[in-house]
């Protein structure tokens, strides 16, 4: 696995038809892209992965590109922000977004949540909606995103290898009835089932246009955005009620050495109360969350890691529109 984390952060945003702009760019930047090999017939776009907390959208983006990229909770509302996951096959390229859930927002936090969903469905070229096959009918607020959309649109009933066969036909067909020129698809993202369904559709409506990226770059996100959503995942494994929802992570230094990689974070919590409750009786808990984010980030990385972490309270960081920002949440 190899990441571009030094690649323009802005540059596919400049202009998505701008197809000189793009190769002349990719040629400054990255220049063994192999850009005359590039087929004419190449496809190129971007999928917005959307729909209620805790359907299954984080596992299946990664199930979809075939890497860990996105965090995964039993809980509702883990993931926070937009997540690229790009897949490059030897005529295409497609870049997932796997977004926060839809919610109403009740803090600041939530609202930044909720403006990476719009911005993804913006620069979308596709939208993929994921449902939960537990959960029967039609969800409106989804039905109202893909019914004022004009975009190829595909719904999938997801976990249906928890239900029941009558179950899932019925919500598709309650889906097709709702808005009947929606393509919908019965998939298990866990169980990876009909995956290839999904891929069929995606290399069918992907629109031709040369890569957006390196060929071999599966993400935009940087090294350390990584290593702090392991620890935040371990956060959300370990600890109950609000505390996962006030915490946020950073990482103060992250340096590569020839043997390990030597990783400081900083886990912010909103009260003094969360911060003993983080550290546990003589440190115990956050020793286990940080022993536990270590081993994941070691199989990510594929490297030995060395991990020191400090709690540290920053009151009300998730209501504060100025706090957000230092955080990472400007919008
Ligand atoms: P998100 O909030 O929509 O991103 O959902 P996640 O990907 O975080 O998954 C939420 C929960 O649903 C986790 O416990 C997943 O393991 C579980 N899950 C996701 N996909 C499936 C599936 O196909 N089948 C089953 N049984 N569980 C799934
Ligand atoms: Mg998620």
């Amino acid at each position: 696995m190899f990441i571009f984390f030094f690649w323009v952060q802005d540059y596919k945003r400049i202009d998505k038809t701008g197809t000189d702009l793009h190769l002349c760019m990719m040629t400054e930047i990255q220049n063994d892209l192999p850009i005359d090999n590039i087929p004419e017939n190449f496809k190129s776009g971007f999928v917005a992965i959307v729909g209620r907390p805790n359907v299954g959208k984080s596992t299946l983006m990664n199930a979809l590109v075939g890497e860990k990229l996105s965090i995964v909770s039993y809980k509702a509302s883990t993931t926070r922000h937009r997540i690229y996951g790009i897949l490059t096959g030897e005529n295409f390229q497609i870049v997932y977004s796997d977004t926060p859930g839809l919610i109403k927002p009740a803090y600041e936090l939530q609202t930044a949540m909720m403006h990476f969903v719009n911005q993804a469905l913006e620069d979308a070229d596709i939208i993929l909606a994921v449902t939960d096959g537990l959960k029967a009918g039609v969800d409106p607020e989804l039905l109202e995103i893909l019914k004022a959309s004009t975009l190829p649109r595909l719904l999938v009933v997801n976990k249906i290898d928890k239900s029941s066969q009558e179950d899932t036909e019925t919500k598709m067909a309650a889906w097709k009835e709702a808005l009947p020129e929606l393509t919908v698809l019965a998939v298990s993202a866990k169980e990876k089932f009909n995956l290839e369904g999904i891929m069929a559709f995606m290399l069918e409506n992907t629109p031709v246009h040369p890569p957006f990226y390196p060929l071999d770059q599966i993400t935009e996100q940087t090294e350390r955005f990584f290593a702090a959503e392991m620890i935040r995942e371990q956060v959300f494994a370990k600890l109950d009620k609000e505390i996962p929802y006030s915490t946020t992570v950073e990482i103060e230094s992250f340096k590569e050495t020839p043997e390990l990689l030597r990783i400081s974070a900083l886990l912010i919590v909103e009260r003094q109360s969360q911060k003993a409750i983080m550290l546990g009786h003589q440190g115990k808990t956050i020793k286990e969350i940080a022993t536990k984010a270590r081993l994941e980030m070691e199989k990510f990385f594929g490297q030995k890691v060395f991990l020191e972490t400090f709690v540290k309270v920053d009151e009300d960081w998730k209501s504060e529109k100025r706090k957000l920002s230092q955080h990472g949440f400007g919008v």
